[in-house]
């Protein structure tokens, strides 16, 4: 287990790498694993480790420009998220694919759809473009941190599993990590809006955006 956990952050860290050199340079600044500033490429303070991410991920996830090196600010106040008050904490057990986990919530084992997204299919005999990839971030993402869930409307499907919103808490990052919104802004998942649970369509829809933008991943052959 410890193993594939490994193996799926090497991955992810990839798919950071490959992500972030398709952005463009003057919007694109670098993280540390344990920091809370973020930085130009050059700064001295990236020695031991640097993730590319968009300034505005950046600023919206809570880091502050580096006194050192004097990143770009953004042009607008972006608002900083933090987990809305009403989540559930649960042990995740296993990651299934890129949208589904499998918890423990409530002293039960459920399974969990990650909802307003579709990731590609690796179960079932199938393996769509991507899917591992989608499967190895969000294994990434959940690695080490504290995974929250919040519900829409709906608290279950058809085949009773939960609907969620999932946030991703600690790893040394200052504030939650929106897991959906992620998978969508890295180019692993696709917008599927399901009514009435609608939260977050268009944060969701603007993460697709970006990827799209800059053809990430699912995107690469967008015209
Ligand atoms: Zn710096």
């Amino acid at each position: 287990m410890r193993r594939i956990i490994v193996v799926a952050a090497l991955l992810a860290a990839l798919a950071f790498a490959s992500a972030g050199s398709a952005l463009s340079s003057d919007n694109t600044v670098y993280i540390t694993r344990t920091g809370s500033c973020y930085h130009t490429a050059e700064c001295s303070h990236l020695r031991s480790s640097a993730m590319p991410l968009a300034l505005t991920d950046a600023v919206e996830r809570g880091y502050r420009p580096c006194k050192l090196c004097k990143p770009p600010a953004p042009d607008a106040p972006v608002k900083t998220a933090t987990a809305p008050a009403e989540t559930v904490k649960v042990a995740v057990i296993r990651v299934v694919d890129g949208d589904t986990i499998k918890v423990r919530y409530e002293g039960k084992l459920e399974s969990v759809r990650l909802i307003g997204i579709d990731t590609p299919e690796i179960t079932r005999g199938k393996n769509e473009p991507f899917g591992k990839q989608a499967e190895a971030f969000l294994a990434a993402l959940l690695a080490n941190r504290t995974a929250l869930l919040e519900f829409d409307l709906e608290r279950r499907d058809r085949y009773g599993r939960l609907l969620a919103y999932v946030w991703a808490q600690g790893g040394g990052e200052p504030s939650p990590i929106f897991v959906n919104a992620q998978l969508a802004r890295w180019g692993l998942a696709q917008l599927l809006t399901i009514p009435p649970n609608v939260k977050y369509v268009e944060r969701l829809q603007s993460a697709v955006g970006a990827a799209q933008a800059t053809r990430l991943n699912l995107w690469r052959d967008i015209q």
